[in-house]
């Protein structure tokens, strides 16, 4: 690709407010320095005495000021020609004037330019600077009136985005997947020529720290591309309509680059549900949101323009965003397991000098849960700890304490888990990965994984289409109730104690079961009825309470009923689960060394005990 320099954005035309102020002020200091070649300033007093004396040549009275020249033979040096003097409301002036003989002329006092400056340019200029000083605080637009409304997105050079896939490690699934958008983006013909469709939008959901934004401009690095880059709180301005244009702008300017890749970080800085606010929502991002959609709709996918996102809370975004034809492919960037740790580690301590003494593969032992945002720091916190003890290199101790740096910081965000807790979600994990598995309709289980992140549920929650609600039998909605439930009752089994990290678990549980009660007709002493509508207002589901149609006696009746199917599920489930608690305890304790099963492993683990088994017991 050419070189794409950053000078087409940042020579968008400005017109900052200080060529204003400065050309006002040097056409004031040259007006009056031309109108008025003030020499002498004399007193009234002064004045009149000079009249009297009959030393005055000629004056000008003008509203304000007199002005005067003094009889030649008067004045010893230049300087003393010609004087001013404030004007004094002097009824005798034009008397004595006439009568020493001085030619005197009222002025008509040209001072529009003046006037002009006061009133219009000096007042404009300075509400300008607040106004620019209210848009930096807000970090908003800096400066540029003239591109206020343009896009901020920054357009990096091929030279200056000098990732690679090679900078990213860990997250080889997301890597896998976004290969595929490389390969759109450098040889979009051999998709097109087939009559396929290049997809609009990728999603990189994952935590914070994971690395989304650095594989996104890995993509571009890779395939060579422009990258547009702009964080989506930047869409988010004071006046209604700003954020929209630039959603337009930034298209338009992408159109002209393509192939290129917009990348919209934070996405849900602008993407979250709309209508979700009861009390007046927010136009302004709503706008945005409604103009970045109709922008992707727009515009055609064959001209090479990929739009790539980030999000760390996907489940907050509006579903419009998601459909096909928008962002319809979502990349997971997981947290790192151990290896993935360790290549992290590899990456980040290039340009470190190390200790013979350093392990990567104990430093990555050592920080589950870490994703590599926290390893670079860990790496990079050790490194200012060696140069501070005058060290010539990075050695364990240093590592060590950077860990325990970087992990009292997580900790306060709940990240990480200790051994105990490590077990006790171990078992869980895999009960409900065994109920999956034993269950015939049951969704297959993919991979289970003890790496603590904040976005596992989302997966499940995307696999939900609303429509398929309708159309799952009853033994399915139960089975999927009994899966829910094996985590906790895995956990019952072992440790004979369960913990709160059921509770979403048990949630969810719930839901379904009302749900089977109250829409569906699936109880059989409540019959076939459907209390209340399911698709509620959005206005009425928040906080005002739902309109119930039915009685309290109902209500008590759906609510025994809900615990009816939980318990009857749960009994089924605990029963199911104690006579596979040998591979149970199996299971885990290969979960709490690898921290991730795939699904072939998980295959294979299982199928290894059924074939030590007879037949007649594989059919439970
Ligand atoms: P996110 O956008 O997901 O919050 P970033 O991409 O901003 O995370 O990551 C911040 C920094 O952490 C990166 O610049 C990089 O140095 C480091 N980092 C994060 N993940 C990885 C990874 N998978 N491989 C290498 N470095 C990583
Ligand atoms: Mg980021
Ligand atoms: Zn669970």
């Amino acid at each position: 690709m050419k070189q794409q320099k950053k000078e087409p954005l940042k020579k968008q035309f400005n017109f900052p407010v200080w060529y204003i102020l400065i050309a006002a002020f040097v056409l004031m200091s040259l007006s009056s320095y031309l109108f008025n070649p003030v020499v002498g300033n004399i007193s009234y007093s002064e004045f009149k005495e000079l009249v009297r004396d009959g030393r005055i040549e000629s004056c000008q009275v003008t509203s304000s000021l007199i002005k005067g020249t003094l009889k030649a033979e008067d004045y010893r040096s230049e300087k003393m020609k010609t004087f001013v003097t404030a004007r004094v409301d002097d009824p005798e002036l034009v008397k004595e004037l006439e009568a020493q003989g001085v030619k005197y002329s009222g002025n008509y006092e040209n001072t529009w330019l003046q006037q002009f400056l006061f009133a219009w340019i000096i007042p404009i200029g300075i509400f300008f600077l607040i106004w620019r000083f209210v848009f930096k605080r807000m970090g908003g637009p800096t400066g540029s009136i003239m591109s206020f409304g343009k896009s901020k997105g920054k357009i990096y050079a091929q030279e200056d985005l000098k990732f690679s896939f090679d900078d990213v490690a860990g997250i080889d699934e997301a890597k896998e997947e976004l290969q595929e958008v490389v390969e759109f983006l450098k040889t979009p013909h051999k998709f097109t020529n087939l009559g396929g469709r290049i997809p609009k939008g990728v999603l990189l959901v994952g935590a914070p720290g994971t690395g989304k934004t650095l594989l996104a401009k890995a993509v571009a690095g890779e395939a060579e591309v422009p990258f547009f880059s702009i964080s989506g709180s930047e869409f988010v301005e004071m006046f209604v309509g700003v954020g929209a244009s630039r959603v337009r702008d930034m298209f338009g300017q992408a159109a002209q680059k393509a192939p290129c890749i917009i990348f919209i970080d934070e996405l849900d800085a602008i993407g979250k549900t709309r209508g979700s606010n009861p009390v007046g929502g927010h136009d302004e991002r709503e706008q945005t949101l409604n103009q970045l959609l109709v922008e992707m709709d727009g515009f055609d996918t064959n001209t090479g323009v990929i739009i790539m996102s980030a999000t760390n809370r996907p489940e907050t975004l509006d579903p419009a965003l998601l459909r096909p034809g928008r962002f319809d492919r979502q990349v997971v960037v997981d947290r790192p397991d151990l290896n993935g740790r360790e290549a992290i580690l590899v990456i980040h301590s290039k340009g470190v000098k190390l200790d013979e003494n350093v392990v990567l593969k104990s430093i990555a032992a050592m920080t589950p849960g870490f994703v590599g945002a926290d390893l670079a720091n860990i790496i990079n916190e050790a490194a200012l700890l060696a140069a501070r003890r005058n060290k010539d290199n990075v050695g364990m101790s240093e590592i060590e304490e950077a860990i325990e740096r970087v992990m009292a910081g997580l900790e306060k965000k709940k990240r990480l888990i200790n051994k105990k807790e490590k077990g006790i979600v171990a078992h869980h994990e895999c009960g409900h990965a065994l109920v999956a598995s034993t269950l015939k309709t049951a969704d297959k289980v993919k991979k289970i994984s003890i790496i603590p992140r904040g976005v596992a549920a989302l997966g499940y929650t995307l696999q939900l289409p609303t429509e398929d609600r309708y159309m799952m039998t009853r033994e399915e909605l139960t089975d999927r109730i009994s899966v829910l439930l094996g985590g906790r009752i895995a956990e019952e089994i072992i440790f004979d104690e369960v913990s709160t990290g059921a509770q979403n678990d048990l949630e969810k549980a719930s839901d379904i079961a009302r749900r089977m009660v109250k829409y569906y007709g699936m109880s059989d002493k409540l019959g076939i009825v459907t209390f209340e509508p399911e698709n509620k207002s959005p206005f009425m589901g928040w906080g005002m309470g739902s309109n119930k149609d039915y009685s309290e006696e109902t209500a008590r009746d759906i609510d025994i009923e809900v615990k009816k199917i939980i318990d009857d599920v749960y009994a089924k489930t605990r029963e199911m689960l104690e006579k596979q608690k040998p591979m149970l305890i199996k299971l885990s304790k290969i979960l709490m060394e690898k921290e991730v099963i795939e699904e072939k492993e998980l295959k294979k683990i299982l199928n290894d005990e059924i074939e030590e088994k007879t037949d007649a017991t594989r059919v439970n």
